[in-house]
């Protein structure tokens, strides 16, 4: 059997967005499932687009995500001769003509041509059966010329069987002359591209729908090149959701991956998200380990439809697609701890708030801490935000329950602090006493208990809602708690 070989094969020009992510994705979890393997080239010809900082930005997306790939990364600006020959090669064997019909000539026919109502605008193959004397003549006049295929003059349809749409046909009538080399002896991307995936043996061609009018044409070139057809897969395009084809320039930074890994999501998560982005399990599964994910992917389940990344731009509520959110919740909040923990150590350590005791002698209490906070997650940002307190004193304590829980008794003020003092007496400081105390304190004060409580979180933790109130205090310890009440001055900022 012939080795499984499939490519990423990126063009430099921009980020990397959720696009290209999943169909580097869809690669190498076929690769991985094949047991072949991934190869990964920056097709980086066109050299006034590409860039040095898109080939980072993309390696370090791809490297964020866990994709990882067995060669490369090859750059195909390093093979220019190796695509020059491949034009050389089919000139020699009669398969592509020197075409010397000027710009300008060419669209005087393409106009009258489209006035004419004439079923096919192509080119008139005008220099197709020039005579080699001809050739050398225009040559030695010194005229320019383009290097275009001879579409074979056959009857019927050429066609391929797609893996996720199944055959794909055009008639050959349809089919153009098409250029592969420019009239500054450059051949072109879709000739540089079969060049490239012949020289990599490339045995599965996996990518987006878009490119699926070249593969016609390119369907040609390998039988011209004497080389074996890849079997091609085209995944669908990624919209959103007014059926728009997402890019950065009308959606924002939020269709790039640098976004999500920004935002504290879970590479894992956001590989569990992306792969529903148009592949489906055929079973009700949603959450996927990345072995399940390997064995249950296939190509043929991919979706022939377009797939739609949900976002609503303005929506206060989901900062991206409420499914991506949902998915990395679902991990944030069931990952085992063990895994979880370096994830949140790397997020505090950026928000420079991490502590080296937390690995060593509160380790059991950081960990302690990441369990019971974590429920209400989003993103790994929540725990140097919403979760700030349990690790710093510079939390922010927010608008909402200040509002809601604070400013309609001012007398806190005088509350919380003989609440510290009641809490700083205890020995032991258990959860259980701790909250007979408060609740003791309420009823002299003729106030619910919730009064105390809710100013307590709000002090506390700087949020309107969370874990359970003693819960929070245990860990929070003491000495911080007694601490913390007594800056009454937090709540009620002087006026
Ligand atoms: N360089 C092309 C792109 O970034 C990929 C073409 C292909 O997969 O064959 O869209």
């Amino acid at each position: 059997m012939t080795e499984i070989r499939l490519r990423f094969p990126p063009s430099p020009t921009g980020y990397l967005h959720i696009g290209g992510a999943r169909t580097a994705l869809y690669n190498w979890l076929y690769a991985r499932k094949m047991g072949g393997k991934l190869i990964l080239r920056i097709e980086d010809t066109d050299s006034e687009r590409s860039t040095e900082a898109s080939t980072d930005g993309i390696l370090d997306g791809l490297k964020w995500l866990g994709i990882d790939y067995d060669e490369g990364p090859y750059f195909q600006s390093h093979f220019a001769a190796n695509h020059r020959a491949a034009a050389q090669r089919l000139l020699d064997s009669g398969h592509a003509y020197k075409c010397f019909c000027a710009k300008e000539e060419l669209e005087v026919k393409r106009q009258a041509a489209l006035a004419a109502k004439l079923p096919f605008v192509g080119y008139d193959r005008a220099c197709r059966h020039l005579t080699p004397e001809q050739i050398a003549a225009k040559e030695d006049a010194g005229l320019p010329h383009v290097i275009r295929f001879k579409t074979p003059d056959r009857q019927g349809m050429l066609g391929y069987n797609d893996m996720v749409l199944g055959r794909i046909e055009v008639n050959y009538k349809e089919i153009d002359d098409f250029v592969i080399v420019r009239s500054d002896g450059s051949p072109l991307y879709l000739l540089c591209n079969v060049a490239d995936d012949i020289r990599d043996r490339i045995s599965h061609v996996v990518r987006g729908q878009d490119h699926m009018t070249n593969t016609l044409k390119q369907v040609l070139l390998y039988e011209a090149l004497a080389a074996p057809l890849p079997i091609f897969a085209h995944i669908p395009l990624t919209l959103d959701n007014k059926k728009a084809k997402i890019s950065k320039r009308s959606h924002g930074e939020v269709v790039a991956v640098q976004f999500y890994k920004e935002m504290g999501f879970l590479p894992w998560a956001f590989n569990n998200y992306l792969v529903l982005l148009g592949w489906s399990p055929g079973t009700d599964q949603e959450f996927f380990s990345r072995d399940e994910l390997i064995s249950a992917f296939s190509l043929e389940r991919i979706n022939k439809s377009s797939a739609i990344f949900n976002y609503t731009k303005g929506d206060a509520k989901f900062f991206t697609d409420p499914k991506a959110i949902a998915i990395n919740e679902h991990y944030l909040r069931t990952m085992p701890i063990a895994e979880l923990a370096p994830l949140v150590e790397e997020e505090l350590r950026q928000a420079g708030i991490w502590d080296e005791a937390y690995a060593d002698e509160k380790r059991s209490w950081f960990l302690e801490v990441i369990t019971l906070i974590r429920d209400r997650f989003h993103t790994l940002k929540d725990f140097s935000t919403a979760g700030r307190a349990y690790f710093a004193e510079d939390y922010v304590i927010e608008e909402k329950p200040l509002k809601k829980n604070v400013a309609p008794y001012p007398e806190l003020k005088n509350w919380l602090p003989l609440l510290a003092d009641r809490l700083a007496a205890l020995n032991p400081f258990t959860a259980e006493r701790a909250e007979e105390t408060a609740r003791a304190m309420a009823e002299e004060l003729s106030q619910k208990p919730g009064v105390l409580m809710n100013a307590m979180r709000a002090i506390l933790t700087g949020q309107l809602a969370g874990p359970a109130m003693f819960d929070i205090l245990l860990v929070i310890g003491q000495e911080t708690v007694v601490r913390r009440l007594r800056q009454t001055e937090r709540l009620f900022p002087a006026q």
